[in-house]
């Protein structure tokens, strides 16, 4: 029972301590969103600051809400069709019958819980509740920045299986934190969304290819650096991962524009007004699942 519980209380800390791209960027993800928009909906680009301010409520609300750390992953390599298909069943209640409701809580919920604060930001849009449209647009940022981590989409999250734990926080925190300012997301033309859900699997599917270019790149750095955690360690790190670093950032922020905009236009394109009532304290409120 001991061990159980001291096992639990570890994986807890773990959960906690697994932020994803780290504060800086998901600022940077959400903060850069509003970019994308074209100018029917230039009155959202006021929300800029506010999003990127609110960019990791989600992590925080970690601390007090146990059920909030399955949210921000899904450990999609854990599913054989997966693993033989590249593909899973992606409506949640057939996965539950499928797969088992238990295995598939263990796994994460990542997917499920970014098409749900979805559907809360069209309500919200709906009945014109702009202040908290802006907070749960920021946790939707959040969970999208989750959905465009490797490290947040596989078993494998912190290096544990091939040997390099702490992978997980050198990249997203100790890298980006070092090298967030030479990532600039341009801005492009965004497109619509048909389904929610299908688009959520496609950026997952399509991003957890980066997951072993990224250990490689650990391993890699930690030989040129003669087995220490040091600048050069990081710099190579950095030479190493840039390329799809930058691209995963700048995907994440524009899809989270297209969800917002795509949010909007299911909410019969309400008028949007300027001068809102921005929220000073963090989002405690989690979207029910
Ligand atoms: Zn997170």
């Amino acid at each position: 029972m001991k061990i159980k519980m001291t096992r639990y209380l570890m994986m807890m800390a773990l959960i906690i301590l697994l932020c994803s791209w780290g504060d800086k960027g998901h600022q940077k993800i959400n903060g850069s969103a509003p970019q994308f928009f074209p100018a029917r909906l230039n009155n959202f680009k006021d929300w800029s600051a506010k999003l990127s301010e609110h960019g990791s409520d989600a992590d925080k609300r970690k601390k007090d809400d146990r059920a909030e750390g399955v949210k921000h992953f899904i450990d999609i390599d854990a599913y054989k069709d997966f693993v033989e298909m590249h593909k899973i069943t992606e409506n949640k209640d057939t996965a539950f019958s499928q797969y088992g409701k238990k295995f598939v809580m263990k796994n994460g919920t990542l997917p499920w819980v970014t098409d749900s604060t979805y559907h809360a930001l069209v309500q919200q849009f709906k009945s014109k509740e702009w202040t908290n449209a802006v907070l749960t647009a920021a946790d939707l940022g959040h969970y999208v920045g989750d959905g465009h981590m490797p490290l947040h989409l596989t078993l494998n999250y912190d290096g544990k299986l091939t040997d390099q734990t702490g992978i997980h926080s050198r990249y997203e925190s100790k890298m980006i934190n070092k090298y967030v300012d030479e990532i600039t997301v341009k801005r492009s033309h965004i497109r619509k969304i048909k389904d929610v859900n299908r688009y959520v699997f496609d950026y997952i599917y399509s991003n957890y290819q980066y997951k072993d270019s990224l250990l490689n790149a650990d391993k890699f750095a930690f030989e040129k650096a003669n087995h220490e955690y040091s600048d050069v360690y990081y710099l190579t790190l950095w030479n190493r991962t840039e390329g799809f670093t930058k691209k995963l950032i700048a995907d994440s922020s524009k899809s989270l524009a297209e969800l917002i905009r795509q949010a909007w236009l299911e909410a019969g394109s309400p008028r949007l007004p300027r001068n809102i009532t921005f929220p000073e304290t963090a989002n405690k409120a989690s979207v029910k699942e």
